[in-house]
């Protein structure tokens, strides 16, 4: 069933749990995320990034996102990830979408602030701090959230959660992920009711992982590893065949999410 952000992440975050954000591309990846979040009885939040619609066009993949979730028999949310035209994100609003990240984290601190405030959806994450690797874009060098400014931006712009940057990055990591935890216990204390976020969740160890949730991380972003996981499908999957193909493609996603969301509970 299509839900809020807030009706899956808010229960989550008072209980220390962690929610998977899978994003996707076409449909088998979509087919993937639900399979697995309906077997293991799991919400999720099903994403797309706006740098991605040039492949994937938001007037065909939103209302297939919106539809998948109303039919999933989990809770399922669906979010513009990374929104950062004001038409991209009304148009994802348009289509049902229940919740939007707008990513400002580039611009002025007051800036940021300020077109986070002005945008009028029910749930919108926000983002202070700049995460190295790129989702779609060019490459973007990390600039790690201070915690004062963390808890101005949370207070100021109104954001619903807020996703900091501490050593987490986009695509897969050259060697083990360094991730500050002092940065983010901070930005806990200060902020020890605002739900937050850790982007570039593909390839974090676990443990990393049960030591964030500790510290106020509830959602958790996965995209490279989708992708890689269907391309990966797709590769060994028997030429020729189309429908083998797809249906190959989905069982790679299908097993990429079910994997991450067991880790999720074994934490939890
Ligand atoms: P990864 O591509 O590193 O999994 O990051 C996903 C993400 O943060 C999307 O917003």
């Amino acid at each position: 069933m299509l839900v809020s952000p807030e009706e899956i992440l808010l229960p989550a975050f008072r209980a220390g749990r962690l929610v998977g954000a899978f994003n996707t591309g076409n449909m088998e990846m979509t087919m993937g995320i639900l399979r697995a979040a309906e077997e293991l009885d799991r919400p999720v939040l099903l994403q797309i990034a706006e740098k991605r619609l040039k492949h994937s066009p938001l007037a065909l993949m939103g209302p297939l996102m919106a539809e998948a979730a109303r039919r999933a028999k989990t809770p399922v949310a669906v979010q513009l990830d990374h929104g950062e035209r004001a038409d991209v994100m009304e148009q994802a609003l348009g289509y049902g979408f229940t919740g939007i990240m707008f990513d400002g984290s580039a611009l002025p601190l007051e800036e940021n602030i300020a077109r986070t405030r002005g945008i009028a959806a029910p749930w919108i994450e926000g983002e202070i701090g700049v995460l190295a690797g790129s989702e779609g874009g060019p490459e973007a060098e990390a600039l790690f959230s201070d915690p004062a400014q963390a808890e101005r931006f949370a207070r100021e712009s109104g954001c619903s959660c807020l996703a900091v940057s501490i050593g987490n990055a986009h695509g897969f990591y050259r060697g083990k992920p360094k991730l500050n935890f002092g940065i983010l216990a901070e930005i806990h204390r200060r902020l020890p009711d605002t739900p937050l976020v850790l982007h570039g969740g593909t390839g974090i160890p676990k443990e990393d992982l049960a030591r964030a949730a500790r510290l106020g991380i509830c959602k958790v972003n996965i995209a490279t590893a989708g992708f890689a996981a269907l391309y990966q499908a797709a590769r060994t999957g028997e030429a020729g065949d189309y429908f083998a193909l797809s249906a190959a493609m989905a069982a790679g996603v299908y097993e990429n999410t079910k994997k991450l969301l067991r880790w999720f509970e074994e934490i939890f």
